[in-house]
């Protein structure tokens, strides 16, 4: 009975719950009815102050939460204030004052009443059993505190998303008719702010959005964080609405003296329109909030049907890829890349196809941030180095001994732990040295853990490899970063290369070609369609190019009739 009865008190929410368990598994022990009281002395509270009564049973009920003063059996409260004043069990003919222990609250003792004498194999049990109490009072309290970190978000102090689940799982048991909503918020650029301000910054402007959504979404309403800058706001539809969730964010932030204007995209979805509990009301607003973020960024946007049928394509679309990956139908392309001072190939891309079962060319800009989103990049992304050595391989046969192979490294590779490991798996599997691979990255690296992210391209670089910054000047990095950035290459994106027929796009791409000659870098431009803009690039000091000018993507055999051509023609 006693372990029995420390296991099930362990389960109870809360110390009065506990403690009222505790009363009636006392009575239980000694075959009385539960009819008693117990009362705490709070930690350092002076003995002459009164005692406050947490838990009663029986005719004691009306105590609870009152002082002890407030009971009127002279006895039962002498018994009591003698067990806390000397931390002992204390047994009467009315009954047993038991001391249950001092814990992280205070003293505890437990009154029963019993009007028969209790045995000495009785009186030893309980004692046993009060033991045992003192540890499972400690336990309680240690469990609340888990509580409360599993649903409080310790940064802000908001309702976290498991609280969030609880909050909409309860009303829609209550089958309430007032029709609710949910808001998802997100701060736009909020991932750059960090970057550029720094952490503190960022958490301290959380804090302050916080309490804006607080002080303007009370109760009935519910504020939650439940991502890193994602907030949430559950209440009545007539709340959530696009005004008022735009109203915290028009006047700017003040932090530290700086004054930072936040734009925010926020996705909404009436409770009606999603099926199941508060879980799935969270998936279905974060389709709309991601929705909203791709096409309308600074918006409020309302849910639509056709959302979540396009989630459900892009998640038909995934399986597609999987099942494609298994089966070995990606292949690799290869663009070259060459040198402009004389137009020789210096390397080239290798660049992922895929091509599904009806024979449509699905493009890498479709699927590759799918395969992010899933994880299934890094087993792609390992199978993609592999063949890109293999073929690097194949044309160092052919003669090719000096050139190099570029293959696109996904953030979400770079950041995976196993990353450093995978790439000294896949070097091992050749004897070809890390210097001729070239791992191109983009900005966004910028974004995440930035500190971490320049260790794991350090200790890349250590191992020999070249690294690149992709798509330059698309994302966003600042001029710091990027100086600390140990990079060997940058690669001005097509957009920029397109604007170089007007002025003002040539002089951008000259200061990006300055830029990278600064920093000691390759400077090579993408995407060049066109002679003009070729010479006009030459004549800015640029290296390298890489385009359909020179030359496409294209499958290995028909990169080998492409370079054996050039040989011929040489
Ligand atoms: P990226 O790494 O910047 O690759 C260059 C893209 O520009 C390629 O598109 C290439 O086909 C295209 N391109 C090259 N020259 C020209 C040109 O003259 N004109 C035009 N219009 N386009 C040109 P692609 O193959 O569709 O790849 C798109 C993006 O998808 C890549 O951009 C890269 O970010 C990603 N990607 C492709 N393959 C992989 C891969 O194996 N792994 C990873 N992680 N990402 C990949
Ligand atoms: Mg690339
Ligand atoms: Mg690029």
């Amino acid at each position: 009975m006693i372990l029995r009865a420390s296991s099930e008190l362990l389960t109870q929410e809360g110390l009065n719950s506990f403690a009222q368990g505790v009363i009636t598994h006392i009575a239980a022990l000694i075959g009385v009815p539960p009819e008693g009281v117990i009362c705490v002395r709070k930690r350092g509270q002076p003995a002459e102050d009164d005692l406050m009564i947490i838990a009663a049973a029986g005719d004691f009920c009306a105590l609870i939460d009152r002082p002890l003063s407030a009971m009127t059996e002279e006895i039962t409260s002498h018994l009591l204030r003698e067990s806390l004043n000397n931390r002992c069990n204390v047994f009467h003919r009315n009954g047993v004052a038991l001391y249950l222990g001092s814990h992280a609250r205070g003293d505890m003792s437990c009154y029963v009443a019993s009007n028969a004498p209790i045995s000495d194999v009785d009186q030893g049990l309980l004692e046993i059993f009060c033991g045992n109490i003192a540890l499972c009072a400690d336990n309680i309290n240690f469990l609340e505190r888990l509580k409360n970190f599993a649903f409080t978000d310790t940064l802000v102090g908001l309702p976290n998303r498991n609280a969030l689940e609880e909050v909409i799982n309860q009303f829609i048991d209550q089958e309430s008719c007032v029709p609710y909503s949910l808001a998802l918020i997100d701060i736009d650029s909020f991932a750059e702010i960090n970057a550029v301000l720094g952490q503190e910054y960022g958490d301290r402007l959380l804090c302050a959005v916080s309490d804006r959504l607080k002080a303007k979404f009370y109760a009935p309403n519910t504020v939650a964080r439940i991502g890193g800058d994602t907030f949430a706001v559950f209440g009545p539809s007539s709340h959530v609405q696009e005004k008022a969730l735009l109203q915290p964010f028009v006047n700017p932030f003040q932090i530290g003296g700086e004054l930072q204007l936040l734009s925010i995209t926020a996705g909404v979805v009436p409770l009606t329109e999603t099926q199941g509990r508060g879980s799935e009301a969270i998936k279905d607003a974060s389709i709309v909030l991601k929705q909203a973020k791709s096409q309308s960024r600074g918006q409020v946007v309302m849910f639509q049907n056709q959302m979540v049928v396009d989630a459900r394509e892009r998640l038909a679309l995934l399986k597609n890829l999987r099942s494609a990956f298994e089966l070995n139908q990606l292949f690799l392309v290869f663009q070259p890349k060459l040198k402009l001072s004389d137009l020789s190939v210096t390397g080239f891309e290798a660049l992922i196809r895929w091509r599904d079962s009806s024979g449509r060319f699905i493009s890498p800009g479709e699927f590759i941030p799918l395969a992010e989103q899933s994880g299934l990049i890094i087993r792609m992304g390992e199978w993609i180095l592999r063949n890109a050595i293999a073929e690097l391989a194949i044309l160092r046969a052919k003669g090719y001994m000096n050139a190099s192979m570029a293959v696109n490294l996904s953030v979400a590779q770079l950041e995976h732990p196993d990353m450093l490991e995978m790439l000294q798996r896949v070097m091992g599997e050749s004897n070809i040295d890390p210097g001729f691979i070239e791992l191109e990255i983009t900005e966004s690296i910028a974004m995440g853990d930035t500190e971490a992210n320049l260790k794991r391209l350090e200790q890349i670089r250590e191992m020999g490899f070249k690294l690149s910054m992709d798509d330059f000047g698309t994302g966003f990095s600042s001029f710091t970063y990027l100086q600390k950035m140990p990079i060997n290459c940058l690669k001005i994106d097509r957009s920029f290369v397109i604007k170089t027929d007007t002025k003002r796009g040539r002089e951008i791409v000259e200061m990006i070609v300055q830029l990278g000659k600064t920093l000691g870098l390759n400077v090579i431009a993408e995407g060049v369609e066109e002679e003009g803009q070729g010479a006009l690039l030459k004549q800015m000091g640029c290296n390298e190019v890489q385009g359909f000018f020179y030359a496409k993507p294209m499958p290995r055999d028909q990169l080998h009739q492409w370079l054996a051509e050039r040989k011929n023609r040489s």
